[in-house]
């Protein structure tokens, strides 16, 4: 088990795109199962590679169903809307309501780059919408509806 730094908001690094996967590397592989180590460590429901530094196209969530690796998803359906809180390990402590769509499917390859095709539905596709977002540079703090507060039991992605 390694973990990783969690790099906070500020950091240019959460600013900035990140790159396609092409292979599935040893490296790549390390990375996926640090980071799944380092959400678990945080009490995180889902992290993004640019949230431990690395600008690579790769998310791992876990709402409660177990473990969830996408290797460079990308949205090809999205439907309703479910507004609530959000939070994000990059900005530990706080949370702000974000509108998202309540359905999403995601186009990805798995951690075997296996093409795959997931359905998420509430929290889910809250944190699909969440974690594909950090991959653009983009944190939830943009989209949020009026200020910040401080969390208490929020879900932190
Ligand atoms: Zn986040």
């Amino acid at each position: 088990m390694a973990l990783r730094e969690i790099r906070l908001m500020g950091d240019d690094i959460l600013t900035k795109p990140c790159k396609e996967v092409t292979k599935m590397t040893i490296r790549n592989r390390i990375l996926i199962n640090d980071m799944l180590d380092t959400m678990y460590e945080a009490q995180g429901v889902g992290l993004a590679a640019p949230q431990v530094g690395i600008l690579k196209r790769i998310v791992v969530i876990d709402v409660g169903d177990g473990p969830v690796v996408m290797v460079n998803p990308e949205i090809l359906e999205s439907s309703g809307e479910q507004t609530g809180n959000e939070g994000c390990l990059s900005l530990p402590g706080k949370a702000g309501t974000v509108t998202r769509p309540m359905y999403v499917k995601v186009k990805a390859f798995d951690q075997n780059m296996n093409p795959v095709i997931l359905e998420g539905e509430d929290l889910l596709a809250r944190a699909m919408c969440h974690e594909i977002d950090h991959l653009e540079g983009h944190m939830y703090v943009e989209l949020a509806e009026g200020p910040l507060f401080d969390a208490e039991n929020e879900e932190e992605e």
